[in-house]
């Protein structure tokens, strides 16, 4: 039942290129030239000058599917639908259609293509923001109801104004269409509408989501809505209307050249299609968590999160190793290498005390290798290095535990943090976890300590590189 990740995504492309689009090139994990942020996490990271009015070579209607990081959500990952590494479906109109085409597109997609029941999606639209003189969009709204009501489903509209408002009222039965303020349903580069850069493109969005129905609301969200976040709905795209540019004295108007953005979660997309919530069990994560039980002969169900969070840590690294990336001490590579190490200490707690990223990481390249020609050329030197950094690893944390192990009937302080992390090598994260689950005490203010300890360190090492250079003639190593 369902339809299988890779053929949504296969799907997706295709029923674009028809529809008139050329299929781009996916941009690198690592933006080239660019220096403001670590990863490429999202579809439009790259086309974001084409965007902001440059012409595309390709023309002005684009579609791909992006691999995206995003490092930011490390946090989330564990829960059913965050994960640090996905891909991202996107179209873009650049100056060509909008909102009518866009919204027919995307839903005819989801309803004939993946077979989605329209029963079980819902969307937000904008409110409007009189102070700024920007209407509601009761035209996305509009063509949304038309669109409800051709597939002959339940279709009422919502006035719900923020969060606040919709955490109050919730959904009421029919309801199917919300509207929601600026900080939700506002695209600019600033993140809301207040925020919005002067000179900037910016607009409205539409997001889709998926509902799961009330049995998946986790009640401490509260109430169940589109943007609760609760579990019931889950978001499974994002269309951005970009139809106004902030001027100078801070005022919007409408811009005469008006684009779309689209960009939609694959797995998520495929979730809703197998009628489950949990993106892991699509085709493009399960075999790794299959995998990963026969390995520890425990079962998904008994070690859910720990399970979700290994193998996106380890899908993620396969993709940035593909994308050239190595682990090292900075940016990107630290990112790299504390997904690995955070693997591996996951796995651990799991009982798996060998090496086994040489087991895991080829499956999680056969996944990919059909679909993204690069995973197939990189396979055995991708291997080659996550398994030499499960190495090195792994003697780094046998040391560190036989001195952690030393702690016991003790309290651990962040000066012990800190000794270990800098004779060891032990990251503090890891000691600080790893005491606690040897139960052994951790001090309350160990984090002030540690970064006291730190910084007395650093003060000593500013002290000498002054004495080295001062030493030195001509003073040609004082460019540290
Ligand atoms: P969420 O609110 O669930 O965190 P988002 O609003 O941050 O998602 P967007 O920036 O709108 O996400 O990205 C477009 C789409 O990409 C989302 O609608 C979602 O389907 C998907 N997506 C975003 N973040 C993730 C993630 N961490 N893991 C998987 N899919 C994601
Ligand atoms: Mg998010
Ligand atoms: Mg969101
Ligand atoms: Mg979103």
């Amino acid at each position: 039942e369902g339809m299988d990740a890779h053929e949504i995504r296969n799907r997706y492309l295709a029923f674009l290129e028809e529809n008139g689009h050329t299929l781009i090139p996916r941009a690198p994990l690592v933006p080239r030239g660019d220096t403001s942020t670590l990863f490429n996490g999202s579809g439009m990271q790259s086309l974001l000058p084409y965007l902001l009015g440059e012409t595309h070579p390709a023309g002005q209607r684009l579609v791909d599917s992006q691999p995206c990081v995003r490092a930011q959500d490390i946090d989330d990952v564990g829960d059913n639908r965050h994960t640090t590494f996905f891909e991202m479906l996107g179209n873009w109109s650049l100056g060509d259609y909008f909102k009518e085409e866009q919204i027919r597109q995307f839903s005819a997609f989801l309803f004939d293509v993946v077979g989605l029941d329209p029963e079980h999606v819902y969307v937000t639209c904008f409110i409007g923001d009189e102070a700024n003189g920007i209407p509601r969009d009761d035209e996305a709204a509009s063509i949304w109801a038309r669109v409800f009501a051709e597939r002959g489903v339940s279709n009422g509209i919502a006035a719900i104004g923020s969060q606040a408002d919709g955490d109050a009222r919730g959904v009421h039965p029919g309801e199917r269409i919300f509207f929601y303020d600026g900080g939700e349903n506002w695209w600019s580069r600033g993140g809301s509408l207040e925020a919005t850069p002067i000179g900037d493109p910016c607009g409205p969005d539409s997001e889709v989501f998926y509902d799961f129905g009330p049995s998946h609301q986790d009640a401490s969200y509260g109430l169940a809505h589109p943007a609760s976040d609760g579990g019931q709905f889950m978001e499974i795209g994002n269309q951005v209307f970009m139809q106004y540019r902030r001027l100078d004295d801070g005022s919007f108007e409408e811009l005469a050249r008006r684009n779309v953005d689209f960009g939609g979660g694959l797995e998520r997309i495929a979730a809703a299609s197998l009628g489950s919530d949990d993106v892991f069990r699509i085709s493009l994560l399960w075999p790794i968590i299959e995998k990963l039980e026969s390995l520890t002969g425990k079962s998904y169900d008994d070690e859910t999160a720990s399970m979700r969070i290994i193998a996106d840590h380890l899908r993620g690294a396969t993709f940035l190793a593909v994308d050239g990336v190595r682990p090292s001490n900075k940016e990107q590579g630290y990112v790299m290498r504390r997904l690995l190490r955070r693997a591996i200490r996951l796995a651990l707690s799991l009982g798996l005390a060998e090496n086994f990223f040489a087991e895991v990481v080829p499956v999680i390249a056969d996944l990919y290798a059909d679909d993204y020609p690069e995973v197939a050329a990189s396979r055995d030197e991708v291997v080659a290095v996550l398994v030499k950094e499960e190495n090195s690893f792994r003697r780094t944390l046998e040391g560190g535990l036989i001195a952690l192990g030393e702690y016991e009937g003790r309290v651990l302080t962040g000066a012990d943090v800190f000794r270990l992390s800098d004779t060891h090598g032990f990251p503090r994260e890891l000691s600080v976890e790893e005491a606690r689950r040897l139960g052994i005490e951790v001090a309350a203010d160990w984090e002030a300590e540690f970064a006291e300890a730190l910084e007395e360190q650093r003060a000593r090492s500013r002290g000498a590189t002054r004495l080295g250079a001062a030493g030195l003639p001509g003073g040609a190593a004082a460019s540290s």
